[in-house]
């Protein structure tokens, strides 16, 4: 088993399942860990006039500005125990971003490596996952069909979200990740801090190539 200390930065289109294979990560290494939606979802919810021009724009799948989601990110960096490993999700969504990242990481962590795992599916598999997806309005669990209409855990209304309503704006969502996203996991492959995983094989296939890799990754790099 690893016994060197990482963090991890998953990254992937929209249905790609990272959601899933982060939460396995999580269990599996007893990481912490900062996921980009829920933080903007926690935002919409303040009590501030800030957070229904949020709400909104989460909503619709607007993006925000590098800066609002650096700021978000260190002020819950900040809180956490360092000890732990920590898993991202959601962020970077630019190669700006992940600058920003790297320099966060490397304040809080100091030496500390990370890896980014990149769930790599085609638009066409995405396509198929969205268009079949709800999303629970009050925690944000997905769910792959759209007959339930009330979340099981939290008991929230169950929605499709404005940016899975149709064809049209989940391309829009699979273009920036091409124009945007894919730049940002050429930064970490430049840096050869990436491990690339077939995203279109079982939740218990992914999840087996993941370990693989971060495996042989941490005896074959020296970072
Ligand atoms: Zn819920």
């Amino acid at each position: 088993m690893i016994k060197k200390n990482f963090n991890l930065i998953i990254l992937g289109p929209a249905g790609s399942g990272k959601g899933t294979q982060a939460h396995l990560l999580i269990k599996e290494f007893s990481m912490k860990t900062i996921e980009m939606g829920e933080l903007v979802r926690g935002a919409a919810k303040e009590k501030t006039k800030q957070a229904k021009l949020i709400a909104w724009m989460h909503d619709v799948g607007m993006h925000f500005s590098d800066d609002f989601i650096f700021n978000l990110f260190e002020k819950n960096v900040k809180k956490l125990n360092k000890k732990y490993k920590l898993l991202v999700d959601g962020y970077p969504r630019t190669a700006g971003q992940a600058w920003d990242l790297q320099r966060i990481l490397k304040k809080y962590y100091k030496n500390r490596p990370s890896l980014a795992i990149w769930i790599n599916v085609s638009d066409k598999e995405s396509l198929k996952r969205l268009l079949s997806r709800a999303l629970c309005s009050k925690c944000g669990k997905i769910f792959p069909n759209r007959k339930i209409k009330k979340c099981p855990d939290c008991g929230g209304l169950v929605k499709v979200r404005g940016y899975d309503k149709d064809k049209k704006a989940i391309q829009k969502r699979l273009d920036w990740f091409h124009d945007h996203v894919v730049p940002a996991i050429e930064f970490y492959k430049q840096r050869k801090m990436l491990v690339q995983v077939n995203g279109e094989q079982s939740v218990e296939k992914v999840f087996k190539e993941t370990l693989r890799k971060i495996n042989r990754y941490q005896y074959t790099n020296a970072y």
